[in-house]
C-alpha cells in the first residue's frame, strides 16, 4: 500500500499540530506526575447538544447507550450558554458540536451556534446533514471553521443500507446549499465530505461516484477513514487477510482518484491505525497523557474524560449540569485528585480505539523520551 494520506502536510488532520500546544502538554505531564497541582484548561471541548438521532448507522459507537431514555435530556439553552461563558473565561480555544446524537435535532441548535460564534471560539460542526435548514446554513457560514458531513457513500442505495434512511440526495442538496451560502458571503467555512470506509462501501465505482458528487456539490475536503468496529476482524486468517486486502485496495483507488480530482483536498487518514492491519487502532505508546487536551460535555449532563471512552464509568467526570452552577461543577473535578486518579488508572489496552493515539505517541517519543534530540538542531 502507498497511502499518501494527503497532498500537503499543512492540513487540519495532521496530528503533528499538537506541537503547537507544548506548554499544555508539559503542564499535563507535570500534573500527572505530581510536580504541580494546577492543571490548565483544555484546548478544545466537544459539546453534544443532544443524544437523539434521526439515523441508524450500522457502526454507531453509541448505539444502545444513546437510545436509553436516561441518556436523553433536553438541556435548556440557557444552561448551554452558561457553559459557553465558562469556557470563554477559562481560556478554551475551540468548540466542536457533534454527538452523541445528531446536533441539528437539538431544538435550539441555531441559537447555540450563534452564541458560540459571537463568543469568539473556533467552531467545528459535525452532522449527517439531513436537517440542515437554510437558517442553520446562514448561521454556520458566519461562525463555523469547518462543517463535516457524515456521508459514507457514493450513491443512494449504499447510503440507505449503511445509514438506515433514504436521504442521500437530500443530504447532497443540503451540502450544496451550504456551498452557495459560503460563496455568497465569501465565508472561511470549509466543507468536509466524511467517508468511513467499510467492506460494504469500498467498491471502485462507489468511490469514484463519491469523488464526482463531492466535486459537483462544491465540497472542499474529502475525508476517508477506516470504520472502527470491534468485531471487524474475525480471527480467521483467510477472511481477515481478505478484509485488510480490500481496505488496502480502497486506499490505492483513493490515491489514483486524488490525482484526477485536484480541486478536492483528499485525506486518507490512516496514521491512527496499525500500518499493516488497517482496521486495528494504533496504540504505540505506554500511557495516556493527552486526554486533558480536550473535554466532552454530554447531552446526558455528564462530562467525559475522552471521546472514545464516553459512556464508560472509568471516563465519567461527573455532572456539569446538575447540582449548582456550571463553573462549580467543572472545577470540582478538573485537576482534582480524583481526576488525576482516573488518568493514572487508564489501561490503554481497555480503550476501544484512541482518536488521540498519535498525540500520545508523539508526546511520549519526542517530549518525554527526546528521541529527536530536540536541542541538537
Ligand atoms: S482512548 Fe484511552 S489512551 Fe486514548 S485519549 Fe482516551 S483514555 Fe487516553
Amino acid at each position: 500500500m502507498n497511502n499518501k494520506q494527503w497532498q500537503s502536510p499543512f492540513n487540519p488532520f495532521n496530528s503533528w499540530k499538537v506541537m503547537f500546544h507544548s506548554d499544555n502538554l508539559w503542564n499535563i505531564h507535570d500534573w500527572i506526575n505530581r510536580k504541580t497541582d494546577s492543571l490548565g484548561p483544555p484546548i478544545s471541548v466537544t459539546i453534544d447538544p443532544t443524544n437523539r438521532c434521526n439515523q441508524k448507522c450500522i457502526w454507531c459507537l453509541y448505539k444502545g447507550w444513546k437510545d436509553d431514555p436516561n441518556n436523553q435530556r433536553d438541556i435548556p439553552i440557557n444552561k448551554f450558554k452558561e457553559l459557553v461563558d465558562h469556557l470563554k473565561n477559562w481560556g478554551v480555544k475551540s468548540i466542536c458540536l457533534a454527538g452523541g446524537g445528531e446536533p441539528t435535532m437539538y431544538p435550539y441548535v441555531l441559537e447555540l451556534i450563534d452564541y458560540i460564534g459571537i463568543s469568539g471560539f473556533d467552531l467545528g460542526f459535525i452532522t449527517n446533514g439531513v436537517k440542515l435548514t437554510k437558517d442553520i446554513c446562514s448561521s454556520l457560514v458566519k461562525h463555523a471553521n469547518f462543517v463535516g458531513f457524515s456521508v459514507d457513500a457514493g450513491n443512494g442505495y449504499t447510503y440507505r443500507d449503511l445509514h438506515g434512511v433514504d436521504k442521500y440526495n437530500e443530504v447532497l442538496n443540503n451540502i450544496n446549499n451550504l456551498r452557495l451560502e459560503i460563496d455568497k458571503i465569501m465565508s472561511k467555512t470549509k466543507i468536509g465530505y466524511k467517508y468511513l470506509l467499510h467492506p460494504y462501501n469500498i467498491k471502485p465505482e462507489e468511490l469514484l461516484s463519491a469523488f464526482e458528487n463531492a466535486k459537483r456539490i462544491g465540497v472542499d475536503d474529502l475525508h476517508f477513514r477506516v470504520v472502527y468496529q470491534k468485531d471487524m476482524l474475525t480471527g480467521s486468517k483467510e477472511i481477515d487477510r481478505d478484509i485488510i486486502r480490500k481496505f488496502n485496495l480502497a486506499f490505492d483507488i483513493i490515491n489514483i482518484l486524488r490525482e484526477a480530482y485536484k480541486t478536492l483536498n483528499v485525506y486518507g487518514i490512516s496514521h491512527k491505525y496499525d500500518e499493516e492491519k488497517l482496521v486495528e487502532p494504533r496504540k504505540s505508546f505506554l500511557r495516556c497523557y493527552v486526554a486533558p487536551l480536550a473535554l466532552y460535555f454530554g447531552a446526558d449532563g455528564n462530562m467525559w474524560l475522552c471521546a472514545d471512552t464516553r459512556g464508560y464509568n472509568s471516563s465519567k467526570l461527573g455532572s456539569w449540569f446538575d447540582n449548582g452552577d456550571v463553573s462549580y461543577n467543572i472545577f470540582k473535578i478538573w485537576g482534582s485528585e480524583e481526576h488525576r486518579k482516573l488518568m493514572e488508572d487508564i489501561k490503554i489496552y481497555n480503550c476501544p480505539r484512541c482518536t488521540f493515539s498519535f498525540y500520545n505517541e508523539l508526546f511520549e517519543k519526542t517530549f518525554v523520551k527526546d528521541s529527536m534530540m530536540r536541542n541538537l538542531i
